[in-house]
This record gives structure tokens, C-alpha cells and sequence, in this order.
């Protein structure tokens, strides 16, 4: 019985054992089933993200060829705003602008209105006051249209009585009530108005003409500078430094506003500040016997603190203000940075703008030899070929003619004569006129002919027919650093730099033959076939003598410098300021005052905040943050050493800049260029189907070489 009972135990056990042996079998195969049909399906999702990310990659590059072909038809280009031509003020603007002060609460209107508009707020106070002073009341019917949709903006308003109707393509979008400004772009450059306004009771407005604003921006400024200049000359120190210093000087000095009874300086404190009074009085007092004692008062146009510039003094005085006072100040740092102090003593020797010789003794290798010669060939080609000869260059798969890129004016193509191939820029006459840009490619041509820097595109030739100027231009085989950008969404750091130090070395020779380029972003530098860098498109360069300042509003959105928004006249500046900005696109792939709305732009640059990711090291942002300075006067290479100050930041620092200088380092951008056809490195860009008119007034005989 019990070994009948023990078998039957074991059986069953068995049975048991071998069930659950068998169960478990099951769920592992279900397990790995589900296991697999999970994997497949993460396979199958991972190809389709592939296929995506593919897909938008091919889309991001169509979308910046495209958007790049449409900048003729005036749409945005690339990664930036559109350039903004420069626009001669015509002579009758100066009779017609008149400053008319206003009624106190009109000009309180105005201030309320200019005070709550993003881009208008970041004007100097001054010109608030200026602004409105050059406003003109006009009525308009209910019904009327002031502005409307798709034209080009002349004036910008302000709504003082009724109410306007803004529509978007037939689409009403808001009521404008009384202190409303509008328009406001026109006043800065020729844009485009986005939406229309109609009155949708009788009003009344006022408004600026933007030729009005400017001409009146322009001749304040001046008369600013002037007398700036003169109050500078009333201090002792400075009184024999030429003007050119001067300005200088001034290019550097920040308002500072004081609170009625605030001291300004106290006595036997270490001074570092020079001040001059522009709006407010100032008491001057010294203790005697343990309290103050008057010794005078000082006006607009007197100075104080003038020891604190070239010695580290302690206060003799006390200054402290009498009424709200707003005061231009220097600090001795800058003021030490900007001119030479044994110049005071020998003022008629100043030249601080002179640079250091570039090297030319360094011993010549293989690269430079590669240049030179490349040069010669093609300028040896270029001297005996004539318009007919050229051919263009085709695409080996379409037989299209190859275009390496579309500007503002018409085509880049490429083309060749024997086997020197060119870059052929054709500039469409009529478009020129219609734009008055006459003088600019003038500028264009005869700044570009003469340069000869490895670190600037050579213009060979200029020929003309009745449709095109044409410049025969050195074949950047490279591409645009702006499509490199793009590919590779951002450089690292010693790419950058690398592209930088090209720059400093383009913006030395042309700012030393007072040249200024205004127009500096990755879309015009070029690669040569080696990597290095060129600056082409001198569409905006203008010469300009050392001193004077011009006052036409120019460049692209996200570059423009605060002194060129303020109109307050610029100068070299605003090549070093485009340098900073440049630097910190490289570095993240994008400018850092960035909107697609242009009055954002502005009012981030106006406000001056830079932000960095945090991979941007400490040297990087300092020099960005030293070139991109608000006041010009105060930025890296605009001091009395020039560029040899930028040559000497840190961020530099593994830079050698003789071997730049002979084209003798390894590029880094070398292994951003690719290999294969010689259009390779450009984006295919579709034909231009449209031929332009003729153009026969004849002013371009004399630009033919
Ligand atoms: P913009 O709209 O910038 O004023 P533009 O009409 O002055 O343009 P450029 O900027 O000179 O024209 O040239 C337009 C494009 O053509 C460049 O961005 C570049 O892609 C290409 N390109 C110009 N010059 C050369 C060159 N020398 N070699 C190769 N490509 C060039
Ligand atoms: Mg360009």
C-alpha cells in the first residue's frame, strides 16, 4: 500500500512537475513573440524618424535655395532679413524739415506713444522730444486709406482724434483709438507695409516723413558733435588734440542722468570719471573746517573730474547735482584705451589709426606660392578676355548654366574663358535706377578694383551692355561660410576663430585706405578652394575720410549696429560691432538678436542683452562682448591701437597672425568644402526666367576697366 501510495506520488509528481515545465515553455514563447513584435515595430518607427529627419534635412536645404532665389522678387534671404539699401536723402528734405515744438499735451501724446512703442521706446531721450517736434498734423476722412498693404512705407503716425480700422488681406484685425502710433519701420528705412489702415471715423493724425526725420536726425547729430567737441575743448588736457580725436572721444562718452542733491563725485574719493554737463547745474563744494564750502557752479558745456583721465587723483571736490542733471561721462580706462597720452603733450603728431605694417618678410611656402600663381593665371586670362569670350559653365546632368548665387541686383553665374574659370556678377541696369543705387555700384566697383588682399574677392574686369553691368570676379570655389554655417548648424571654436581672424585681416586693409565694408555676414564670405576666407558683395563699402561720419541707413536687419537704428551718424564702428555679431553666429548658428519681426530686432539690439548657450566659453563671449559695446568709441579695435587690440584678445591667442597673413596655416574650414565638380559647394538655384529691360541713360560708360 505504501509503495502503491509512493509511486502513485511520484507519477503525479512528475505529471506536475512536467505541466509546469511545460506552461512555463509556453509563456517564455509568448514573451520572446512579444518581445520581437516589439522590436520590429521600434525598427519600423526608427526607419520612418530616419526618413523624416531625411526628408526635412533635403526640405531645409530646398527651403534656403529657394528662399535664396526669391530675394529678387524682395522676399527674405537666407538666415537674415533682407539688406536694406542704402537711400540718398534728396537735397529738398533738408528745406522741408523743420522742427516745430509742440503743445504741451500734444507732446505729451507723442511721449506716451513713442514711450509704449517696442522699437521707438529705446531712442535717446533727446530724440523723443526731436521726434515729435518733427511731426505734422494732417485730417483724413472716414473712409480713407492711410497706409495700405504691399506698398512701401514713407511716413509712420500717430492717431490723435477717431478711430482706424487694420486689416491683414481683407481680414480686420484691430481699432486703433487715439495714441496709437503706427507705420513706425518708414521712418528707419523704405519697408514694406504689412497691413492696411483705414479711418473708420473723421481723424486726426500726425505723422513723419521718414526723409524728414533723418534729415533733421542727421543735422542734430552734427551740431551735437560740434558742440561736444568745443565743451571737450575747454578742458585743459584736451584742448590742443585735433578734432579727429575728439570725435573720437565723444564716439565713447555714455549719458548718465543724476538725481537732484545726488553727489556726483565726492571729495578724496580716487576718480576715474571725466564729466561733462549737457543738461542741469552742478555745485562744487570743498570742506573746510569740517563743512562744505561753495567754491562755484558749473552750466551745460563745463567739464569736471578732467585730472581723473590721466592720473589716479583723489577728488579735490565735491560735486553734486542741482536739479535733475544729466552729465557725458568718460572713463579713464577708455579714454586711455582711445588716445595716447603722450599725444596731449604733442598734439600735432596724433595718428592713432595707423596700423602695424603687415609683415611681408615671412619666408614665402607652397600655399602663398599656390595663391600667387592661381592670381596671376587668372588675372593673365581675365586681361584678354572680352564679354563674347566668356563661357558659361553647365551642369554636367542638366547642361543648365551653373548660377552660384542670386543678390539683390540679378545673378552670380559661373563662368569660363579657356580653362580659368570666373564668377560672373550681373548687376540688372534698370533695377539699379529704378532703386537709385547708381553711386552705390560705383562705390562697389571701384572700392572692389582696386583691393588686393588675399582676404578680399579680386574683381578682374567690368564690362557692360544694355541690360547688365558685369564684374568679373575671382572664382570662390569654397562656397558661402553662410551655407557651411547651415550644414554643419554650428562652428566650433577654432573654426570660427579661424574665420574671424580673415575678417580682422579684410576689415585692416580696407580700414587703413579708410574704407568702411557695412555689410559683414556669413553670406558674403566666400571660400576660396584652400578655406580661406573672403569678403565679397561691397554693395554698402563707402570710403570715408577718418573723422567724419555717414549717415545712410544700411545693411542686413540682425547686423546693423545701435549707432545706425539711432541715426546718429557712424563710421568704422559698425564693421567691428558686425564682427562681434558675426563671431556669436559662427560660434551658435544664429545672431544673437534675432526676430522675424524687424521692430524686435531693433528694439534686442537697442537693448543690447547677449545671451549665450552655455558650450560658449569665457574668452569667446568676452570678445563678442567687447565688440558689440553700444557706444563705437568703446569697442575692441576702435581704440588708439586699432585693430592690433583685436589681434591681441584672448580669443585669438592660438592665432598666428604673420602665417595668416601669408595664407601659411591649415585652414579648418578646408574640411568643410567638398570634393567633385567645381559647382559642388554651391546650392542649386533655379533659372531666372525674366530678362530685364534695357537700360540706356548711359550711367555706367565710365565704369567699364
Ligand atoms: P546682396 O543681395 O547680398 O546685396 P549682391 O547682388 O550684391 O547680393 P553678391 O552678394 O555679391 O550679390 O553675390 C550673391 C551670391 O553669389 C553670393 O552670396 C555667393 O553665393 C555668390 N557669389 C558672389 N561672388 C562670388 C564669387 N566670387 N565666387 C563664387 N560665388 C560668388
Ligand atoms: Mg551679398
Amino acid at each position: 500500500m505504501t509503495v502503491e501510495m509512493g509511486c502513485f506520488r511520484s507519477v503525479r509528481d512528475l505529471e506536475l512537475r512536467l505541466l509546469t515545465a511545460t506552461n512555463e515553455l509556453e509563456k517564455e514563447r509568448e514573451q520572446r513573440q512579444e518581445l520581437e513584435t516589439r522590436l520590429q515595430y521600434l525598427e519600423q518607427q526608427l526607419r520612418k524618424k530616419e526618413a523624416e529627419v531625411a526628408q526635412l534635412k533635403s526640405e531645409r536645404s530646398l527651403e534656403a535655395a529657394a528662399r535664396k532665389s526669391c530675394e529678387v522678387a524682395g522676399c527674405d534671404r537666407g538666415g537674415h532679413g533682407r539688406p536694406i539699401m542704402r537711400e540718398p536723402l534728396p537735397d529738398s528734405c533738408f528745406l522741408l524739415a523743420k522742427r516745430v515744438p509742440k503743445s504741451p499735451s500734444t507732446a505729451r501724446l507723442v511721449e506716451q506713444a513713442v514711450r509704449s512703442n517696442e522699437l521707438l521706446k529705446r531712442m535717446q531721450p533727446g530724440q523723443t522730444v526731436l521726434l515729435g517736434d518733427c511731426m505734422s498734423e494732417t485730417t483724413r476722412a472716414r473712409g480713407e486709406t492711410i497706409i495700405a498693404e504691399g506698398d512701401s512705407g514713407e511716413s509712420m503716425y500717430i492717431l490723435m482724434e477717431g478711430l482706424l480700422d487694420v486689416s491683414k488681406q481683407g481680414e480686420s484685425l484691430c481699432t486703433l483709438q487715439p495714441g496709437a502710433l503706427f507705420g513706425e519701420l518708414a521712418i528707419l528705412y523704405d519697408c514694406t507695409r504689412t497691413a492696411t489702415v483705414k479711418a473708420l471715423t473723421d481723424v486726426r493724425l500726425l505723422y513723419l516723413s521718414r526723409h524728414a526725420f533723418r534729415s533733421v536726425l542727421m543735422r542734430e547729430s552734427q551740431l551735437r558733435r560740434k558742440l561736444i567737441i568745443k565743451f571737450l575743448k575747454t578742458a585743459k588736457t584736451l584742448k590742443n588734440l585735433p578734432d579727429e580725436q575728439l570725435s573720437k572721444m565723444f564716439d565713447c562718452m555714455e549719458e548718465s542722468a543724476f538725481a537732484d542733491g545726488e553727489a556726483i563725485v565726492n571729495e578724496g574719493e580716487v576718480g576715474h570719471i571725466f564729466y561733462v554737463i549737457l543738461r542741469g547745474q552742478v555745485r562744487v563744494s570743498q570742506e573746510v573746517e569740517g563743512s562744505p564750502r561753495l567754491i562755484r557752479v558749473l552750466e551745460p558745456g563745463d567739464h569736471f573730474g578732467e585730472l581723473a583721465l590721466i592720473r589716479n587723483m583723489r577728488r579735490t571736490a565735491t560735486c553734486t547735482a542741482v536739479g535733475a542733471v544729466t552729465c557725458l561721462t568718460l572713463h579713464s580706462e577708455v579714454f586711455t584705451e582711445t588716445i595716447p597720452l603722450e599725444q596731449i603733450e604733442f598734439p600735432t603728431e596724433l595718428d592713432c589709426f595707423t596700423q602695424p605694417a603687415v609683415a611681408n618678410s615671412v619666408a614665402t611656402v607652397s600655399r602663398e606660392r599656390l595663391v600667387a600663381s592661381d592670381t596671376e593665371e587668372e588675372e593673365a586670362a581675365a586681361a584678354v578676355c572680352c564679354l563674347s569670350h566668356l563661357q558659361p559653365v553647365r551642369y554636367a546632368d542638366t547642361d543648365e548654366p551653373v548660377t552660384l548665387g542670386v543678390g539683390a541686383f540679378g545673378r552670380v553665374d559661373m563662368v569660363c574663358c579657356g580653362s580659368t574659370v570666373f564668377a560672373l556678377k550681373k548687376v540688372g541696369k534698370a533695377n539699379v535706377v529704378q532703386l537709385h543705387q547708381e553711386e552705390h555700384v560705383r562705390a562697389e566697383r571701384h572700392i572692389l578694383a582696386d583691393a588686393r588682399s588675399p582676404f578680399i574677392v579680386r574683381l578682374y574686369r567690368v564690362f557692360r551692355d544694355n541690360k547688365f553691368v558685369y564684374f568679373l570676379l575671382e572664382m570662390c570655389e569654397g562656397g558661402e561660410l553662410w551655407s557651411k554655417l547651415r550644414d554643419a548648424g554650428k562652428f566650433d571654436e577654432t573654426t570660427a576663430v579661424f574665420c574671424c581672424a580673415c575678417v580682422v585681416e579684410a576689415f585692416d586693409y580696407l580700414h587703413t585706405r579708410g574704407i568702411i565694408y557695412r555689410d559683414l555676414k556669413p553670406e558674403n564670405l566666400m571660400l576660396d578652394r584652400y578655406g580661406y576666407i573672403k569678403l565679397g558683395d561691397f554693395g554698402f563699402a563707402k570710403k570715408l575720410p577718418r573723422g567724419e561720419k555717414t549717415y545712410s541707413f544700411c545693411g542686413t536687419p540682425e547686423y546693423l549696429a545701435p549707432e545706425v537704428l539711432r541715426n546718429e551718424g557712424h563710421d568704422f564702428g559698425v564693421d567691428l560691432w558686425g564682427l562681434g555679431i558675426l563671431a556669436y553666429e559662427l560660434l551658435t548658428g544664429s545672431p544673437p538678436f534675432t526676430s522675424l519681426d524687424p521692430n524686435r530686432i531693433y528694439s534686442k539690439i537697442l537693448e543690447g542683452n547677449v545671451m549665450y548657450p552655455l558650450y560658449v566659453g569665457d574668452s569667446a563671449r568676452s570678445f563678442v562682448h567687447r565688440m558689440c559695446r553700444p557706444r563705437p568709441g568703446q569697442r575692441l579695435g576702435n581704440g588708439k591701437n586699432g585693430l592690433a587690440s583685436v589681434r591681441n584678445h584672448s580669443w585669438f591667442r592660438n592665432v598666428d597672425w604673420r602665417k595668416l597673413q601669408s595664407c601659411q596655416i591649415e585652414a579648418p574650414t578646408a574640411r568643410l568644402i567638398r570634393k567633385g565638380s567645381p559647382y559642388v559647394n554651391f546650392d542649386r538655384l533655379p533659372r531666372d526666367s525674366q530678362e530685364p529691360p534695357d537700360e540706356l541713360s548711359g550711367w555706367d560708360i565710365d565704369l567699364c576697366t
